[in-house]
């Protein structure tokens, strides 16, 4: 159930409504904005209840939320959740975010190298993993917190913030403390525990949609995090695997348009994984853009035939210029701006 609250309602209202929701057994998530506040209500339905929230002083009227998810629900907040990731970069707003980086950090000059590399190019964002979800054990894993140092290092320098991935509960404290954002990869999509964890640390959270994930289960993976009190979740469309092996993955396009019509979060979309062919990438990402996605992820290489993982998939720093300025025109399209290149520029 939501509750929505009259603008004109002071804290201490708002505390009367939020204690009420609470003695009735259920959990009360406030947010509060400037055309109105709305109480999300967790827990279970009463049609009663929802008769003595309405009656009480300055609530303008009560839904029952009918998707298994709320807080991300577009029932819950119709207007786009407009996350700040530092460095005065936004994710959600009219200006797109542009993830690029490695897939690995593979060593502190290659990381400083690819930061300026992408930084030169326009992306906002630097990505890098340093815990690495690999099919096979003897494969590189990632250089751990010595990584996260040299990721944190070069985002530093550039002026950019960067994201990396949280494997496990064991890393969030390190994780945490070198990233912007912390990405939960496909493969954990369903690691709840995980979810509650990054749900209590007070950084942005980007979730992947997982191999075979449908998309409410993406939505309640979100919801988990929400539900702990972490309100900056962005969703990452990634691709799923189907029936298809002429590619790495199929990206599903159009996740985009229904996530963002389901939810208020933001979507980034990642044609490199959703792809897995570098030749790909570039049209996929414009196709994303194109669909209303709030930015890309884009794994970027000065070598990819040497890169430590995901080579096949890797943009050169001169092809991802080149997918900059592809992107720029399908966003003035969409009235969308791509960083490190206005609105005007663009449109030409
Ligand atoms: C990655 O971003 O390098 C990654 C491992 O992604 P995914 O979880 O989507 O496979
Ligand atoms: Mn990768």
């Amino acid at each position: 159930m939501i509750i929505v609250v009259s603008p004109n309602a002071t804290p201490e209202d708002l505390d009367i409504i939020v204690r009420q929701v609470e003695e009735s057994g259920r959990q009360a998530h406030l947010s509060v904005g400037t055309e109105r506040s709305i109480i999300g209500v967790i827990g279970p339905d009463m049609p009663e209840l929802q008769d003595m929230f309405e009656s009480l002083p300055h609530v303008e009227s009560v839904h029952r939320v009918t998707k298994p998810y709320k807080l991300v629900s577009r029932e819950f907040r119709a207007t786009p959740t407009v996350i700040d990731v530092g460095y005065g970069v936004s994710i959600g707003g009219t200006e797109l975010a542009i993830m690029a980086g490695p897939c690995s950090i593979e060593n502190e000059d290659h990381m400083m190298d690819s930061a300026r590399g992408v930084r030169a190019a326009g992306a906002n964002i630097l990505r890098g993993g340093a815990y690495k979800p690999r099919t096979s054990p003897y494969a590189f894993r990632g250089l751990g917190v010595e990584g996260l140092e040299y990721l944190a290092n070069a985002g530093r320098a550039m002026g950019m913030p960067v994201i990396t991935e949280l494997m496990s509960v064991r890393d969030i404290d390190e994780v945490a403390r070198y990233a912007d954002i912390i990405q939960i990869g496909a493969r954990n999509m369903q690691n709840f525990m995980l979810l509650d964890e990054v749900g209590k640390v007070r950084k942005p959270v980007m979730v992947k949609r997982a191999l075979s994930g449908q998309i409410e289960e993406w939505l309640l993976a979100a919801e988990y995090i929400m539900a702990q009190g972490n309100p900056n979740v962005i969703l990452c469309e990634r691709g799923i695997r189907t029936f298809e092996t002429a590619y790495r993955n199929t990206f599903d396009i159009n996740a985009i348009p229904l996530v963002k019509e389901l939810s208020h979060l933001p979507v980034i979309a990642d044609p490199s994984h959703g792809t897995g062919k570098q030749g790909l990438v570039i049209p996929v990402a414009m196709g994303a853009i194109a669909a209303g996605a709030d930015g890309l992820m884009i794994e970027v290489h000065n070598n990819p035939e040497r890169a430590l993982s995901d080579g096949a998939q890797s943009l050169t720093y001169e092809r991802f210029a080149g997918m900059m300025r592809s992107v720029a025109g399908v966003a003035a399209a969409v009235e969308r701006t791509v960083p490190g290149v206005g609105a005007s520029a663009a449109a030409r």
